[in-house]
Order: structure tokens, then sequence, then C-alpha cells
């Protein structure tokens, strides 16, 4: 069993920019290279900006390069809670961002020419009690009502229809969600913003910044430094110490994943046979999906933990037999791939956008940021370009979260409140 990503390990890199020089100055340094510091980059490049790329590890080696492969429809928050909390206009407008946000990934994936398997499959959201299908009964007929956004929901009797597995409530099936080979998109987008003249950096952790301007910085590097115009941060959960304010406001939280060997026909046509991607409903969720090689892709929030190789065993164990749990049939089927990365949770589960010490940041993205985080580069590429209202994250207030100042020590309690939760709710 590799304790590697499965889209790493299947995708082909852009390069090796482990070794190129620092230019002396750019328009823009974007900290980060994950689907929103490659996306910004892309846009940015396209738009006639001098760019460079500013990766600590490798590019799409964070949260973009191991996560579920799945751009899914809706906010990171139920849509009932939205409105309850915005008001419907404003849910209903935050809610359609995620729509546009696929939109994104399939017209960018076009005009590049990117390979990277992207499919709208549709979305199972599955019921984990009974009560959860009320719930997705309610949500169904307000999102169609407001949003226009057309649902199908199935009882528990007819899930056999989607699903190889009699362990749900009923299903809220969602026509729009897409899968995408996430390896394979981070460096499509890559080679495209290369393409386009931006220069990419690898194995560069940026240390700090030097405020020259309103928003001009010398941006100190592992490698030497550079002079930008302007800065982004799309750092996500793994922030680190470069902004303290920016630590002070995202929880990294370890989300997991285990895949299987790959599985013969008739068992994929068993267990997903529309190939959907598909989540269940509890606080601490499992997804899963098909990945392009026929093999089954589960991951869930096994444990309020951070990532790190023990972590992803543990975690992996435990996802093995919760897989076993809702696919008897997968009983002593090998796993061939167990990972782990780092979820940027924001206290209200949003994106936040917007600059602070003259630097703009997108991150905030709470499990759901492979299309937002690629949408957020052509945001970004519009605000900077002098479009602010292109940001739809704007008018949130992004509020630090009580008591974290440094490693997250209240996970574990934290995670035992939402396992309680699932048991009773
Ligand atoms: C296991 C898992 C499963 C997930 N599943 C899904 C899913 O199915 N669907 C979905 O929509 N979302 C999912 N997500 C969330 C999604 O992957 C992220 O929201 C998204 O990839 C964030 O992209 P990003 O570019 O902002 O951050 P990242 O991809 O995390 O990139 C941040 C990069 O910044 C670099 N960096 C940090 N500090 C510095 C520094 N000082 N200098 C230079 N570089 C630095 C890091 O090395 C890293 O590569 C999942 C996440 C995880 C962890």
């Amino acid at each position: 069993m590799k304790l590697t990503s499965y889209w790493l390990d299947t995708a082909k890199p852009a390069g090796d920019f482990r070794h190129q020089e620092l230019p002396a100055s750019v328009d823009v340094a974007v900290v980060g290279g994950g689907l929103t510091g490659l996306s910004t980059a892309l846009h940015l490049a396209k738009q006639g900006a001098s760019v460079a790329v500013l990766e600590a590890r490798t590019l799409g080696w964070g949260a973009s390069g191991r996560n579920g492969g799945m751009a899914t429809t809706g906010l990171a928050i139920s849509f009932p809670k939205a409105v309850k909390r915005y008001g419907l206009d404003a849910a209903t407008r935050m809610f359609t961002v995620y729509n546009d946000a696929i939109d994104t990934i399939e017209d960018v994936v076009a005009t590049e020419g990117i390979d990277c398997d992207f499919e709208r499959v549709g979305k199972l959201n599955l019921a984990s009690k009974p009560a959860h299908y009320d719930d997705f009964q309610r949500a169904a007929e307000l999102l169609e009502r407001h949003a226009g956004h057309q649902t199908t929901l199935l009882p528990s009797h007819r899930m056999r229809e989607e699903i190889g597995s009699d362990f749900f409530h009923g299903a809220m099936v969602d026509p729009l969600a897409a899968g995408v080979h996430v390896g394979k998109l981070c460096s499509g987008l890559a080679m495209a913003a290369s393409h386009y003249g931006a220069s990419l950096h690898e194995d560069c952790e940026v240390v700090s910044f030097e405020r020259l301007g309103e928003r001009r910085q010398r941006v100190v590097t592992s490698q030497g430094s550079l002079v930008a115009e302007d800065v982004v941060v799309g750092t996500s959960g793994y922030s680190g110490k470069l902004l303290p304010w920016l630590r002070r406001r995202i929880v990294p939280i370890g989300s997991f994943i285990v895949v299987t060997k790959p599985l013969d026909k008739a068992v994929l046509d068993e267990l997903l046979p529309l190939r959907r991607v598909a989540s269940d409903s509890k606080n601490l969720i499992y997804y899963f999906r098909i990945t392009p090689d026929d093999r089954l892709l589960f991951g869930g929030r096994a444990r309020f933990a951070m990532s790190n190789p023990g972590s992803d065993l543990r975690s992996g164990d435990i996802l093995r037999r919760a897989m076993t749990k809702v696919f008897p049939q997968l009983r002593g089927v090998g796993i061939d791939y167990c990972w782990g990365g780092l979820v940027d949770m924001s206290l209200d589960q949003m994106v936040h956008a917007g600059r602070r010490d003259g630097v703009f940041y997108s991150v905030g993205y709470s499990g759901h940021g492979v299309q937002m985080a690629t949408h957020m580069g052509k945001v970004v590429a519009q605000v900077l370009g002098g479009d602010d209202r292109a940001n739809p994250w704007r008018d949130l207030s992004f509020r630090a979260v009580p008591g974290h100042v440094g490693p997250p020590w209240f996970l574990p309690p934290v995670g035992a409140y939402y396992r309680f939760l699932d048991l009773v709710k």
C-alpha cells in the first residue's frame, strides 16, 4: 500500500520547478501552488501580468493534490442553514457561485485543452438517518423555488437504482456535480500558466513580507527575495505561521482517503452504476467515488486529527472498515493507497477572500475547494484587474477562531462533540 495520494501518483507533473531563478520583480507574487495559486497565475498571466508562483513543496502538494476529486454544487453549509444565516437573496447568490465554479473548471479545461477526466457525473447526497432525508426534501424544495436548481429525491426503497448499498435512508441527486482527476488538473493548470508566461517555483517557501507600499512588498523566500507590486496568498490549510492573523482564522483539519485495487466492471456497476460522486449527511462525513481507472476512493474525516503518516494509517484503517460497512461486497478487497490532507476550515465554514496588510488572500474553502479554489483564481484576477465587485465573498466578515493561536489543540474535543451529534441527530 502506498502512503501517497493516488492523484499525484497517477498524474505526470508539469515539470521540475525546484531550481528556477527568481525574477527580481513581478506584477504579482502568488504564495501557494495549489488550485487557488495556479488558477490565479493562469488567469493573471492571460491578462498580461508578470506572475511568479512560490510553492514551499511541489505544485499540487497540498489539499489540491490530495482531495476526493469531486467538484460539487452547494456551499459547505446546507442551503436552509445559509438562508437562515444570510437571508434568502444572499444565500441564493452564494449557492449559485458554486455552480459557476464548476463551469469555470469546465471552461478552463476546454479552453486550455487540459486532459483531466472532468465529467459531469452528478452527485448523490446520502441520508445517514431517516430525518436527514426529510432535511433533503426541504432543501430540494427551497433550491428549486428560489435558485431554480433542480435535484431529484430518491426514497430509501429506490436506493438500489443509484448505489449498491442498503446503508442509507434516501438520497438527493444533484446532476450538475462533476468528477475530476485533480492531479492532472493541477499539472494542466501549471502548464497553461507557464505557457502564458508565469514563472513557477517549487521548494520555495515564503518566509516573510516587507511592505514597501500600499500593495508593493518585498517577498522573502527560502531561495532569495523578489519585489512584487501585489501579493496573493492561497495557502489554505497549510498556511502555517507566515501570517499570524490568517493562522487565527483558519483551522487545519485532517481528512483522509483510501483507494482500493482496480475493481471489475460488474462490481463497479453494482456499487455506483451511474459513476456518480457521493457523500453522506453526517458531521464526520464519508465521501466516495470511482476513479478514472476503476478503483473505489473512500474518504472521510475519520478522526478529528492532523495528517501525518501515522495518523493517515490509523484513519485509513477506520475508513477501510467504514467502506465495508457501506459496501459489504468489498470485504477482503485490497487497498492500494492511503493518505491524508488538511482542510482549511473557517469559523463560519465560508470562503473568505479580501485584502489585509496589503496582501490579497483567498482561503476557507472548508472542504469544498476543488471547484471554488479554481474559480477564485479567475475572481482574484478580475479583482486585481480593478473589479472589486467580482469577489462574491467581499461582504463576509472574517472572524478569528476563539482560542486558536497555534497548533489546533482543540481538535479532539471538537471531534468528540461532532461524533456525539452524529449519534443523536
Ligand atoms: C483529503 C481531502 C479531501 C477533499 N475533498 C474535496 C472534494 O472532494 N471536493 C472539494 O471541493 N474539496 C475537497 N477538499 C478541499 C480542497 O482540496 C481544497 O479546498 C483546495 O484544494 C484548496 O486549494 P488551495 O490551492 O487553496 O490550497 P492547497 O492545495 O492546500 O495549496 C496550498 C499550498 O500552499 C503551500 N504553502 C503554504 N505555505 C507556504 C509558504 N509560506 N510559502 C510557499 N508555499 C506555501 C503549500 O505547500 C500548499 O501546496 C478536500 C481536501 C482534503 C484535504
